[in-house]
């Protein structure tokens, strides 16, 4: 259904009314169906030529400002902050800035014939996780579907979507061949006859690139678009929309690996985790630098994405590859929404996300974020909750609520005590079926612990 509606809405324009009744007549389904699935997007209501300007904290912290331009919790171009897109095109043009990027190959070369036993070997090896923010183990995953009983597929999460993450699109540009010769391994391994990519809509120039890819090695390969909801990329979300509903996570178990798409075993890998897997079996997984890709934003004079070591610091990423800090820093963030905001003295602590946690923090997505000692923390905080109540889905009130009222709360328009704000966040936690609601109040509870005073300073 989302691939149809995409497709109306570039050819015949945004999705009506009418539009969406003919639509569920042809395809012989429930009118409210494909109105639910219409109202719970973003994009599908919008023009494609739509202006749309980006309001997420580093964007917000660069002087966005919507100015009847359709404002969008994040567009993932944290790099280009402030980011406005006319249509799918980026006003001013995208710049990549890289340490070389590496990830090992870089001609067209075909997936090296290799034994199950051996790719499963190197990646335990290698020690890779998945670097979508869950990070959970490679290898652990591959079992796992490969031990059900087929057909079983395969499916490329790009649907990166969290403020400040933008290493995926960087791959996605400029290392196609890359991602589609670590999905090919996934694909023997699991022994997939098909597989997909489901990308964010925001990503044009990524999309026609890994099409080209896609079409130069002949591989099976289909790309399904998004319409403009973070909380797609949540697995089971994805899942859900591939099958034509509202993007809302599932229940789990049963985890994709037992049932996923259309019912079948499949394996879900991120980007950028694939992108890793021919480096790990050509060179083996002991002999793989151990490396990620960080993506880089804010008060830096050369954000970009760039390939380090997994214990770097922020410090060494600022100063060695971005550049250097743009003023005197305030607050950094270390991995995406999520991932929880520290004040300065965390610079010289290794992102790891065993460090991190003794700071209350996490590594999620490696997406450092720097903000200057003249955005107030507070500010941060409440931009930070207000993406996380845009992209809420609804499903667990105490997500839908809580997001909501802790972003009113910050912003100065609600008054909440300590008390209150902490039952919230407990509950959140405790009763959220999914991460968007179980890791919202990382930032609250870190922010709380670094700057007590937070409640009662302005923003
Ligand atoms: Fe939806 Fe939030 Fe519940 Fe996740 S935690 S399913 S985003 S309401």
């Amino acid at each position: 259904m989302l691939e149809n509606l995409g497709r109306i809405r570039r050819d015949i324009g945004p999705i009506t009314p009418e539009l969406a009744d003919a639509l569920a007549d042809a395809m012989n389904i429930r009118r409210g169906e494909v109105h639910e699935v219409t109202s719970f997007y973003s994009f599908l209501q919008v023009p494609v030529d739509t202006v749309r300007v980006c309001t997420g904290p580093v964007c917000d912290c660069a002087g966005a400002r919507a100015d009847g331009a359709l404002a969008v919790a994040c567009l993932g171009h944290c790099d280009l902050a402030p980011v406005r897109m006319e249509g799918d095109v980026v006003v001013d043009g995208v710049t990549h800035r890289t340490n070389g990027f590496l990830l090992q190959p870089d001609e067209l070369r075909e997936a090296p014939q290799v034994s199950p036993e051996h790719v499963l070997k190197e990646l335990r090896r290698a020690g890779l996780t998945g670097y979508g923010g869950a990070g959970f183990p490679t290898w652990r995953k591959w079992e796992a579907v490969r031990a059900q009983p087929g057909p079983r597929l395969v499916i490329v999460n790009a649907d990166e979507g969290e403020p400040g993450t933008f290493k995926d699109r960087y791959v996605l540009e400029l290392r196609p061949q890359l991602v589609l010769e670590g999905l090919e391994l996934a694909m023997r391994f699991v022994e997939a006859e098909e597989a997909y990519v489901y990308l964010r809509e925001e990503y044009a120039t990524a999309r026609r690139r890994l099409e080209d890819a896609i079409a130069a090695r002949g591989s099976p390969v289909h790309v399904v678009v998004g319409a403009g909801s973070y909380v797609a990329g949540e697995e089971t979300a994805m899942l859900e929309s591939m099958e034509g509903r509202r993007a809302m996570p599932r229940l789990k178990p049963p985890y994709p690996s037992e049932s996923g798409y259309l019912g079948r075993p499949t394996l879900i890998n991120n980007v950028e985790t694939l992108a890793h897997v021919p480096a790990i079996v050509r060179l083996g997984g002991d002999a793989w630098p151990k490396a990620r890709l960080w993506s880089v934003s804010g008060a830096v004079r050369r954000p970009g994405c760039y390939e380090a070591a997994l214990d770097v610091t922020a410090r060494q990423l600022i100063d060695e590859y971005a550049g250097g800090a743009t003023s005197e820093i305030g607050a950094i963030v270390p991995g995406g929404a999520a991932s929880g905001i520290l004040p300065p003295g965390a610079l010289d602590t290794p992102l790891t996300s065993q460090a991190l946690n003794e700071l209350g923090a996490d590594v999620g997505s490696a997406a450092l974020q720097v903000f200057p000692a003249s955005y107030a923390p507070r500010r941060l905080l409440a931009e930070t909750m207000r993406f996380f109540a845009e992209e809420s889905c609804g499903k667990c009130t105490p997500c839908r609520i809580g997001n909501r009222a802790l972003h009113r709360a910050f912003k100065g328009d609600l008054e909440m005590s300590r008390a209150t704000i902490d039952e919230w966040l407990d509950t959140m936690e405790a009763t959220s079926i999914c991460g968007l609601g179980q890791a919202a109040p990382i930032p609250v509870r870190t922010a709380f612990r670094h700057w007590p005073d937070l409640l009662t300073v302005s923003r």
